[in-house]
């Protein structure tokens, strides 16, 4: 079965709505890891961005990491994630940026360590969700800082509906999601029909 439509059964089989928009899928992809399908999303993610030239991923802690290293790995280049809360166990300078977070409601520094990233570096930036965008610019603040360059985004499940993505796609931000929601009210989850 394609990873894609592989995704969208699972989160039909397994994913939760809660209020505010919040799609909860810990049975694989947040708490516990389908490692199995965990592999296949990041080869996936390899299929989508191999002739990227990409040299690292970038995530943010925590939720991000699992799918960031699947992708990574197949992509055969290290995995760096930004930390949260502050920068007290990063040591050095770091590269900095001011996120929203959707899920905690509120706003967080998150850094990378300049060790991790230079400008010579093409870097793909994966995340599980994608909603406003705020993960993302965050993240795409902190490669350009870097002098790095961005080649794309890769998100497991954007929710199509809070408008992260157009936003990003309309600057010109080449953005794979793999599983694409146009809405989920009353619980009820619709897919966006893919293009290919
Ligand atoms: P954004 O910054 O695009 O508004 O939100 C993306 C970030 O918030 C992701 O890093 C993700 O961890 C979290 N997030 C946003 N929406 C959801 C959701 O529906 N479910 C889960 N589990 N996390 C979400």
């Amino acid at each position: 079965m394609v990873p894609v439509k592989a995704l969208e059964d699972k989160i039909l089989k397994e994913g939760e709505v809660f209020p505010g928009n919040i799609l909860k899928v810990g049975s694989f992809l947040n708490q516990q890891i389908d490692t199995a399908f965990m592999n296949l999303m990041g080869e996936e993610g390899r299929r989508l961005f191999e002739d990227a030239g990409i040299t690292k991923v970038l995530t943010v802690e925590a939720s991000g990491i699992a799918f960031a290293f699947a992708v990574a790995s197949k992509l055969g280049v290290p995995m760096v994630f930004a930390k949260k809360h502050g920068a007290s166990n990063v040591s050095g300078d770091v590269y900095k940026a001011s996120v929203y977070s959707f899920t905690h409601k509120k706003t967080f520094d998150i850094v990378v360590s300049r060790d991790f990233l230079s400008a010579g570096d093409v870097v793909l930036i994966c995340d599980d969700f994608l909603a406003n965008g705020n993960a993302l610019n965050g993240l795409i603040h902190i490669t350009e800082d870097a002098g790095a360059k961005v080649a794309g985004a890769l998100i497991a499940v954007e929710k199509g509906f809070q408008g992260g993505g157009d936003l990003l796609r309309a600057e010109g931000v080449r953005l794979e999601s793999l599983a694409i929601i146009d809405s989920m009210e009353d619980g009820n989850i619709v897919f966006r029909e893919s293009s290919d």
